[in-house]
């Protein structure tokens, strides 16, 4: 008989054939008992994040079948990068299931964020991209922040059914799933060690009682994620690891800021004043000219303007502008997947570049 074997960590199908596809091991690691692809194997012990090719494509087939069953949908995003964790086209696949909105990482986010607002937000940006969702959750998987409203939430829309976890990568989807697994059967990490014949199209299966189940789907990777475009290093660079500390800028009309070499911010007319930044600690921001902004990024991106870094250049996509006039009320610039910068609300007009496919857009302001 001739099974497929699927990865315990990840739930791709396991093959020995090819190093640079999902699902390798070497062929000596069969015997094991529990078999982990070589990227879970990596994840476990090094912490390394490696991409694995999974298209929306790839992913919309295999979660097609969610349409056809009966279960509530979890649709984990990171807080701060909505739209690039945003998986678009899921709406058409959920058939008439309801669908709660995780939004994960809420530690990061500065202690004088409007949670409410933000979470009208995205109810309302998820609506503006086709999702109708039942509400809308912010926690923390690493803190717990957030769980016990959630895993009520759970029990009262799921109704006694299947409940199936969905996004894209990198968003703390494993961590939410083994922190839910762990606060409600005792269970430590669930899906790296987990035992549970995976089920056929990827899934993995974690049972939650006699007849019912949580599936882990696997995660997509966007184009709109700017992790698409980056070295692991860089990845560790712009990800903040800590509650964000707001950086101000008073800036005349005329100059420039640049988030690194990812993203740059152009003030092109209005009244001197203060712009407030939002990105991790880690990311340096440099000030220049506006009429020396092209100029210096040439010169000096990969090195001064960093990230990206020297290695990652050549994958890196060209920046893309955007302008924008604003008045009147305080909003927010959002560079997805990097932070953002709050304008006070007097008459401005700005430029904001950010790497093609990974679009900025504003909203109003959070804090
Ligand atoms: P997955 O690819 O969606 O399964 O994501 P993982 O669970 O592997 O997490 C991706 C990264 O996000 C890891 O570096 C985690 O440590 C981090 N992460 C996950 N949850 C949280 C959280 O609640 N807060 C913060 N700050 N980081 C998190």
């Amino acid at each position: 008989e001739n099974e497929e074997t699927l990865c315990q960590g990840c739930g791709v199908n396991i093959q020995t054939t090819d190093k640079t596809q999902p699902g390798f091991v070497p062929a000596s690691a069969l015997k094991n008992d529990i078999i982990i692809c070589q990227r879970c194997f990596r994840l476990k012990h090094y912490n390394e994040v490696h991409d694995v090719p999974y298209t929306d494509a790839d992913f919309l087939e295999m979660i097609g079948r969610i349409s056809q069953t009966k279960g509530l949908i979890l649709k984990i995003v990171d807080v701060f990068d909505f739209n690039g964790s945003f998986i678009k086209s899921l709406h058409r696949l959920t058939g008439n299931n309801p669908i709660l909105l995780v939004a994960n990482k809420v530690d990061l986010l500065p202690k004088s964020t409007n949670i409410n607002k933000l979470k009208h937000w995205m109810k309302k940006s998820a609506a503006d991209l086709g999702l109708v969702v039942q509400d809308v959750y912010l926690v923390s998987a690493n803190s717990g922040r957030g769980f016990d409203e959630v895993k009520k939430a759970i029990e009262a829309y799921r109704k006694g059914q299947d409940v199936y976890v969905v996004g894209a990568t990198n968003v703390g989807k494993s961590t939410f799933i083994n922190r839910l697994i762990d606060e409600t059967s005792g269970t430590k990490d669930a899906i790296t060690t987990s035992y549970f014949p995976g089920t056929t199209l990827g899934f993995i299966e974690i049972p939650l009682d006699d007849k019912t189940a949580l599936y882990d789907t696997p995660g997509v990777i966007n184009r709109g994620q700017i992790t698409h475009y980056l070295s692991n290093e860089d990845i560790k660079q712009i990800t903040p690891n800590k509650e964000i500390k707001p950086r101000v800028y008073q800036l005349q009309p005329g100059q420039t800021l640049y988030i690194g070499g990812l993203a740059r911010f152009d003030f092109v007319k209005g009244e001197k004043q203060s712009f407030v930044c939002y990105f991790a600690n880690s990311i340096e921001i440099h000030r220049t000219k506006l009429e020396n902004a092209e100029s210096l990024y040439e010169k000096h991106l990969g090195g001064l303007l960093t990230p990206p870094n020297e290695a990652s250049l050549d994958q890196f996509p060209a920046l893309q502008e955007k302008s924008f006039k604003i008045s009147g009320n305080k909003t927010d610039i959002v560079f997805p997947g990097l932070g953002w910068i709050t304008l006070s609300g007097e008459s401005v007009t700005i430029s904001a570049s950010s790497p093609y496919e990974v679009p900025v857009s504003k909203r109003d302001a959070l804090i």
